[in-house]
């Protein structure tokens, strides 16, 4: 667990230096905000025994790009998002943000998990506000990135009210508006809608590309609703597990907004259902 702090990540590395890792060495594909996923393997031990949660695992995400992955349950999602976010390390590989590699999480990332990891006893605003405190910008400058956020998640008349008082859907968008107050290059989200109700879920979907589209950021999405990654996502990344491994990347080529009754959207969700059923 990233600690009672989790989102967003106020532990910041912005002073790791140049975004080029200093060597100069930065491969075309590493530039911006895009994200490489470099042949990553996990093994945990657990009480003598091993299990080798990820093994292999190599692609990329895009600037601007929204990215889901999905595979059934166990096959290292969580764990692939917490390498991704330096919140795990990896046994095998790295992973590289704008050509940086990732090894502590970083103010460049705005994390949302699927428990919403609000403080109890801030409001709405102080939530948002959170990860501005240790930011270098003036008071009057965090209030209007406050506003902004609040507006973005249609959360303005909320600003006072403390997580207690808010639905499941509100508070999730509290951690989004905080995930994305610090300007995170990228937006790393894991089963973040998993714990509302199939209604509010379409709408987080839709605001959640109302945002991404206004913003331009790179999204990297999880989930294991197959549906919800067609919706979404450019490409989903397809994964199979023991060991947790790339099955297929489906690029989705459905033309947005998405309709589910739409032949293409189920076409896609058969053809993604399929490999995650397929056994190798
Ligand atoms: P998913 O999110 O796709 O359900 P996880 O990344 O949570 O998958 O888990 C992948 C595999 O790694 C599972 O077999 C799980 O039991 C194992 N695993 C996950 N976290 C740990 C851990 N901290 N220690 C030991 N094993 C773990
Ligand atoms: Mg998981």
């Amino acid at each position: 667990m990233a600690g009672v702090n989790g989102s967003p990540m106020t532990e910041s590395t912005e002073d790791r230096g140049a975004r080029d890792g200093g060597d100069g060495d930065v491969h075309p594909d590493d530039a911006g905000s895009g994200v490489v996923i470099d042949r990553i393997g996990k093994t945990y031990d657990s009480d003598g025994s091993q299990v080798r949660a990820l093994d292999g695992v190599s692609f990329t995400v895009d600037q601007g790009e929204f990215v889901c992955l999905v595979g059934p349950s166990g096959c290292g999602k969580t764990t692939l998002f917490r390498i991704i976010a330096g919140l795990t390390e990896p046994t095998d590989g790295e992973v590289r943000l704008g050509g940086t590699p990732v090894t502590a999480p970083t103010t460049d990332m705005g994390v949302v998990f699927q428990e919403y990891h609000l403080f109890p006893w801030l409001t709405v605003e102080e939530n948002v506000g959170f990860g501005l405190e240790r930011s270098d910008r003036s008071a009057a400058d965090r209030e209007q990135r406050i506003d902004e956020m609040l507006d973005l998640v249609g959360l303005s008349e909320f600003r006072g009210s403390y997580p207690k008082s808010l639905s499941g859907g509100m508070k999730q968008r509290v951690a989004i508006a905080r995930s994305l107050a610090v300007d995170p290059e990228l937006l790393l989200m894991d089963e973040p809608f998993g714990a509302v109700d199939a209604q509010t879920r379409e709408m987080l979907q839709r605001e959640l590309l109302e945002v991404w589209q206004s913003t331009g950021k790179t999204v990297c999405f999880v989930t294991h609703d197959v549906a919800e990654a067609v919706t979404l996502a450019d490409r989903i990344v397809v994964m199979a597990a023991e060991p947790g491994r790339v099955a297929e990347v489906v690029d989705v080529d459905v033309d947005r907004p998405r309709k589910r009754g739409d032949p293409a959207f189920g076409e896609h969700v058969a053809r993604v259902r399929e490999l995650i059923g397929a056994r190798p």
